[in-house]
């Protein structure tokens, strides 16, 4: 396959509309490639269709773009790609599509306010509104204007690949066909109150998550009768968005690897890789970020080179190619400094490390990110809207977040991969519904000897069952405590039963039928949250002991669960985040390795070919990146050398105990270090 070893991308946007004769005016897709390619890109994303829905080729069915004057962009464009050695990704815009929506008013999505896309005017808070048109993959005759424009596309070209964008809902669609479709299949009118607890409500959700992975295997499945070989890499940075969108794994099931554009930072990076990286259906996966500092928005400020290439590392040491998304000027220029210049240093770079990446990721704690779980009870009797809970991505994020800051070795997995997890600890946090398959592989999981740190709401009834505690309620009170008990007293250092640690929220109220240590209780404020009563103005100290268990560990087979009654893992305070880290810890048999490394400094370690590899990443979110000094890596076991590569210089190593220790030199963005290990 044509990706395997393509690790540098560009993703060429333009979404450009043609009302001004300039626009596109001084398009030459020669100086464009040309220009591209010094920068040593192997891919370059060539748009069809983007959002305005503008053709860039002479399309059959659509309207081409006025300014190309007949000119069939994609044609030249993959023409030179190929010329030059490099691979040719053709994008397409799925749903979002403004001529569809302006010629086809019976296509177009239709909000809960009865509102289509285009009606209302730019709405920040519902950022698809105003400028975008949208329309319903549900439309049987929009699914074949899809069909006859991917068929077109790839009779017409011979490329590698098809960037098939925006396969998702922004918001939940009661139009003519949704409705049409779910009474066929429900025998019930959509719904439109969220209610969490309500079975009905829950299908209505799995219904709509069933019918987008349906319509992405569709656009899948036109573009591969026509090419198999042709991959697929549908847009899947919204599996992090909440249920609303209904992105599911099901996307990654329809791509050949997964990949999506996100533009949070070096924390929400680290986790969209290590998830991408075991939802893929194959490697490498691609990141994609922007040349815009920090997002596409600040169309005319570029990142630093220290910042792309810690994005580009952080990719690509998770077997990721990193795609840099730039968006063209509206005249169809590009800005040549960037690629001759700041993506020349950044590629040259880390093309180097290409060669080391691979084989088998070494962590002792799996974060899940459930894809079917992306909602909030809080939500519950509200209209659906966009202003939804995000606890279920706050609690696996911020958990990675104090695993990175403490280098506890981690990953972030998938639901298919429950089945097969072999580190110490499963991180379930504040997974609001697990579903039978899910709870079976969690189980074995458990009954074999692993361990379960469970947060929040508990998901499954066999979970609460295996723990042999009932599920009463939830708190009244929106700032709580948890004050440690005999068992809980090391884990808590620095709070006790009378310093309690706060939550900043409600904490689930269980009973106890079962044997098991109780770590932590329940303890609320003199008075209620929220009311003019106080203690102290401007807090709400604790007051009110109880005897409701606020965190219990319970042995269970040859495993334990770790149960904490909020998703502590989210909280601000340092001294949390420490609580969660000893946690953790505790659960943890040895560590595959640890570090001094300061909170900033990602250490991701993998094996490969017998040996072992240690990716150290300044991941300073201010510019300039500041150097690191002294950071050293511990590692169980003998070992022979350790070799920073790219300069091939040894590392001292000296021993601490049974460990050997690595001492790196200066930090300043980044090592790479290949250890060799003795017999
Ligand atoms: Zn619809």
């Amino acid at each position: 396959m044509w990706f395997k070893k393509n690790y540098r991308r560009v993703f060429l946007d333009m979404h450009i509309d043609d009302w001004n004769e300039e626009f596109l005016s001084k398009l030459d897709p020669k100086a464009v490639v040309d220009t591209i390619k010094t920068c040593g890109a192997q891919q370059i994303v060539v748009k069809a269709k983007p959002h305005t829905g503008l053709c860039y080729w002479p399309a059959s069915v659509g309207r081409m773009h006025t300014g190309l004057k007949g000119r069939d962009y994609v044609g030249e464009m993959i023409e030179l790609c190929h010329a030059n050695g490099i691979a040719a990704m053709v994008y397409y815009s799925q749903i979002f599509d403004n001529w569809a929506y302006e010629h086809h008013p019976a296509w177009r999505c239709v909000c809960s306010d009865g509102m289509t896309s285009m009606q209302e005017p730019v709405d920040r808070t519902k950022w698809a509104r105003g400028r975008y048109g949208i329309v319903c993959p549900n439309n049987n005759e929009y699914r074949a204007y899809v069909k006859a424009n991917l068929t077109e596309l790839n009779e017409r070209y011979r490329f590698e690949g098809m960037f098939l964008d925006m396969p998702f809902w922004p918001e939940v669609c009661y139009c003519a066909s949704c409705r049409e479709r779910y009474f066929k299949e429900a025998g019930k009118d959509m719904p439109t109150i969220v209610d969490w607890g309500d079975a009905a409500w829950l299908s209505f959700q799995r219904c709509r998550e069933a019918w987008l992975g349906e319509f992405a295997a569709f656009s899948t499945q036109c573009v591969k009768a026509v090419s198999p070989a042709v991959t697929i890499e549908h847009n899947f940075s919204i599996a992090f968005a909440p249920w609303i969108f209904a992105t599911t794994d099901m996307t990654a099931e329809a791509s050949d690897y997964a990949g999506g554009d996100l533009y949070g930072g070096y924390l929400e990076q680290t986790f969209a890789c290590k998830y991408y990286r075991n939802v893929s259906r194959d490697l490498p996966f691609a990141f994609i970020t922007s040349r815009c500092d920090p997002n596409l928005k600040y169309h005319t400020s570029t990142k630093t080179d220290e910042e792309l290439i810690l994005h580009t590392m952080t990719a690509l040491v998770h077997d990721g190619a990193f795609s840099v998304c730039d968006g063209m000027n509206p005249d169809g220029t590009i800005n040549p400094e960037f690629y001759t210049g700041t993506m020349k240093r950044v590629f040259d770079t880390t093309r180097e490390f290409e060669k080391y990446v691979g084989g088998e990721r070494e962590s002792n704690v799996s974060v899940w990110f459930s894809s079917c779980s992306k909602f909030d009870t809080a939500d519950n009797g509200k209209r659906v809207d966009l202003n939804c809970g995000r606890s279920y991505i706050d609690g696996p994020m911020k958990m990675a977040g104090i695993l990175r800051e403490n280098t506890i070795p981690f990953d972030v997995i998938a639901s298919k991969d429950l089945a097969a997890v072999t580190d110490d600890v499963l991180v379930i946090s504040d997974v609001a519904s697990i579903c039978d398959e899910e709870m079976d592989a969690i189980e074995r999981y458990v009954m074999g000897g692993g361990n379960l740190y469970v947060s929040g709401h508990i998901g499954h009834a066999r979970l609460a069952e295996l723990m042999e505690i009932e599920q009463i309620g939830m708190t009244e009170h929106d700032f709580t405590y948890m004050s440690p008990t005999g068992n809980g007293i090391s884990s808590f250092d620095g709070f006790s039963s009378t310093d309690p640690l706060g939550v900043d929220g409600k904490q689930h109220i269980v009973s106890v039928k079962g044997d098991c240590d109780i770590v932590a209780t329940i303890t609320l404020p003199y008075t209620m949250t929220g009311t003019r009563q106080f203690a102290s103005i401007h807090s709400n100290p604790p007051g009110i002991r109880t005897d409701h268990p606020a965190m219990i560990l319970k042995h269970i087979g040859k495993g334990k669960i770790l149960w904490t009654a909020a998703a502590i893992e989210t909280a601000k305070p340092y001294m949390s985040r420490l609580v969660v880290c000893r946690l953790i810890r505790s659960l943890c048999g040895e560590m595959k390795f640890s570090s001094n490394a300061p909170a900033h400094v990602e250490i991701v370690g993998w094996r490969k070919s017998g040996r072992r590899y240690f990716a150290v990443l300044n991941q300073q979110e201010t510019m300039p990146v500041a150097p690191v000094y002294d950071v050293r890596i511990s590692i169980p076991g003998k070992t022979v050398s350790a070799q920073i590569l790219g300069t091939k210089s040894e590392c001292a190593v000296t021993r601490d105990g049974t460990c050997s220790v690595i001492e790196l030199p200066k930090l300043e963005l980044f090592h790479v270090i290949e250890v060799s290990h003795g017999a």
